[in-house]
């Protein structure tokens, strides 16, 4: 069984996707969110399908919607069961988009929140790296219940200083790109036990459908490429990349 830990479900017919993903062994699913429309989104739909689950969080491009409405909101929203992270949170300095200053106060204010609510972070970092380790690094209490950094594509020395904060890593379909070596040499160093599987679907489909709309289904090519860069079996990637989203996600 695999799961796949970071998709966004709200596109399309979510049934059959959610439909292909249990017919190729994917059998959960956890649906992010990454502003107020999607976060209702996700929360419905984990709501209306077994297995599927729902992160809440303002995104870094989305940052100037963050308020104190959207804080109580968000801890009405993460009442529900089925809501087992907050995120997608971060730093994203890739586009023109929210000034650097807000998207750090408003990451920091989500720490915060997942901290009171004793919920991990999933968390969105994207050519900003130096500063998102600093605030993690500054508010090493407020990962008390742990998280991921998702579509981690970082150096040998980030991923040393992720995992010292106690945090994992959600890896997705870049990993098996002809041009992703150095991530291809990190994962070979990044022990399992830190690993989960991820989709960010409907981006960034894995070779050989890349380029497609991506979906949860695709899920195994990513196990496949992490298990043959680790020579080891699927069969092992499945089983401790189930294991590490059980133990963070308690799912
Ligand atoms: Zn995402």
């Amino acid at each position: 069984m695999f799961v796949d830990a970071h998709a966004h479900l709200y596109d399309g017919d979510v049934k059959l996707i959610i439909e292909n993903a249990k017919n190729n062994l994917v059998q959960k699913i956890i649906c992010a969110s990454s502003d107020i429309e999607t976060m209702q989104k996700a929360v419905a739909i984990s709501n209306e399908n077994e297995g599927v689950f729902a992160t809440i969080g303002i995104h870094p491009q989305d940052a100037e919607q963050f308020s104190a409405e959207i804080e109580i909101f968000m801890k009405k929203l993460a009442k529900n069961p089925k809501v087992v992270a907050i995120g997608e949170i971060g730093l994203d300095y890739h586009y023109d988009g929210p000034a650097h200053d807000l998207q750090k106060k408003v990451f920091r204010a989500q720490l915060k929140i997942a901290y009171e609510l004793k919920k991990p972070i999933q968390i969105h970092i994207r050519d900003a790296m130096s500063d998102a380790l600093n605030i993690l690094s500054e508010n090493k209490k407020l990962l008390k219940y742990g998280g991921v950094v998702h579509c981690f594509n970082g150096s040998k020395e980030d991923a040393e200083k992720i995992i010292g904060l106690g945090l994992d890593f959600t890896i997705g379909g870049v990993c098996t790109f002809k041009n992703a070596k150095s991530l291809q040499e990190t994962l070979k160093f990044l022990p399992l036990e830190k690993i989960m599987l991820e989709t960010d679907s409907p981006y960034l489909a894995p070779e050989p459908v890349r380029g497609t709309k991506n979906e949860s289904k695709n899920i195994p090519y990513i196990a496949q490429k992490i298990a043959d860069l680790k020579g080891i079996d699927i069969q092992e990637v499945a089983r401790q990349t189930t294991k590490n989203v059980e133990r963070v996600f308690k799912i």
